[in-house]
């Protein structure tokens, strides 16, 4: 494309393993734009009064990256980050995360340019409503599904859900996923995405030949992803040395008292204040020995910088884009002393929930606990085995692999159905 309005380094950074995939697929160029550009992109204005009694503007976004395989599905972001280049990518993404897994779904992400903890209350809820008002035209459970993401939570959805609903003037839960179960919500999807990066450790530690029992971990962030891989890791006896989230963060060789931190949470709902013993440079935390890194907070945090300091065995990618191409071309120079457990792969477990989710709002029928991660479980372990063999087979990086098979689907659907008119 000659000029787009997508820029900025996330964007660049989805770009970029994109051209990697598709060199190593030999897409041709005429056929690359289609299957990287997003199909539509809205940007809206959200007006809210503020407690102080004055109005305040946020801008938000939606972004649908392609309707090729059904609706479009993915998280909305709160974020002082959030600009059209971030969601675009994110968007991206989410269309390789789901078509892994095999769901029939595209990529969508939304956002609002916010600091969620500068807002009361009244202002969260208002700022979500006026953003789901305005994405109206541009939604449905057919056309596109949103869910949590960073600084959204439950609660949020509850609120894009009354809010679609009452302009439908009747209840329609499965416009959005990740609700609380009193709304639609299904069991299991607040635990989803971090019980689903444990499963995969504990995969990637067998094929390594270290017992869980035997292995250590650090944990950078604590929100949903986080603090839920952190309890996930700690029940299979892996033993937690180090936490962080944009408060404070802790390490210990000797492994942190994961219930007296639990604890801590949800009294204080952030990590600061938990120990003055342990506290370490948030930047440093990423370099320090472990079994399993993994960060699961914001995109580009194992750079070109520190990918060769790394001291991990496993890379267990919880956040979205958390590692740069030229920290990959590094992990790949150091060929298999890291096991990379890919974004797309690693953190697919909260999507695939949301699709049992929406199924089960579509079929008002609602599963029992065991079945949902019984469902879970085999969806992740196929597509493990998939990234696996792949990778083995075309002397790939997991990340190639995992996106190669993503795309490829994409791709094959694009061209069954041609190109219209
Ligand atoms: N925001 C999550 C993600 O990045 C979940 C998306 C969803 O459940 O639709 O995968």
């Amino acid at each position: 494309m000659s000029k787009s309005i997508y820029n900025g380094p996330v964007f660049d950074m989805a770009r970029e393993q994109f051209e990697r995939v598709a060199d190593h697929l030999q897409i041709l160029e005429m056929d690359r734009d289609r299957l990287l550009y997003p199909k539509r992109a809205i940007a809206v204005s959200c007006p809210i009064h503020t407690d102080d009694g004055r109005t305040r503007v946020y801008q938000g976004y939606r972004v649908q990256h392609h309707l090729t395989l059904g609706p479009t599905k993915g998280g909305t972001r709160f974020a002082p980050s959030v600009d059209i280049g971030e969601v675009a990518a994110l968007s991206i993404w989410m269309s390789w995360k789901c078509a892994l897994a095999g769901l029939p779904y595209g990529g969508a992400k939304g956002g609002v340019t916010v600091d969620p903890f500068t807002l009361s209350p009244r202002e969260l809820e208002a700022l979500s409503r006026r953003y789901m008002q305005e994405m109206i035209p541009f939604v449905g459970p057919h056309t596109d599904v949103m869910a949590p993401d960073m600084g959204t939570n439950e609660q949020v959805m509850a609120w894009f859900m009354d809010t679609y609903s009452m302009y439908q003037g009747k209840t329609i839960n499965e416009i959005v996923t990740g609700k609380p179960i009193s709304t639609g919500g299904t069991l299991g999807r607040r635990e989803a995405t971090g019980r689903g990066v444990a499963y995969l450790v504990g995969r990637a530690l067998e094929c390594l030949g270290i017992a869980a029992g035997n292995a250590t971990a650090i944990v950078q962030g604590f929100g949903n992803v986080g603090s839920v891989t952190t309890y996930s890791l700690a029940q299979r006896g892996v033993k937690i040395v180090g936490v962080s989230d944009h408060t404070a963060a802790y390490y210990d060789p000797a492994g942190l008292d994961i219930s007296g931190l639990q604890r801590h949470v949800s009294k204080c709902g952030q990590l600061v204040g938990f120990s003055s013993q342990v506290l370490i440079d948030p930047s440093e935390l990423l370099i320090q020995k472990c079994d399993v890194l993994v960060p699961a907070a914001i995109e580009r945090v194992i750079t070109g910088e520190n990918a060769s300091h790394l001291k991990c065995h496993v890379l267990a990618e919880g956040a979205n884009g958390p590692t740069t191409p030229e920290a990959d071309s590094i992990l790949q120079q150091r060929g298999d002393e890291i096991f990379v457990l890919p974004d797309i792969l690693c953190n697919a477990g909260g999507v695939i929930v949301s699709y049992f989710e929406w199924v089960q709002d579509l079929q008002r029928l609602f599963w029992e606990e065991g079945e949902v991660f019984d469902r879970l479980y085999r969806v992740l372990e196929r597509s493990f085995q998939q990234t696996i063999a792949r990778a083995k087979r075309d002397r790939i990086p997991h990340r190639t692999a995992a996106m190669a098979i993503g795309v490829s689907v994409v791709q094959s659907a694009k061209q069954t159905r041609g190109l219209f008119p």
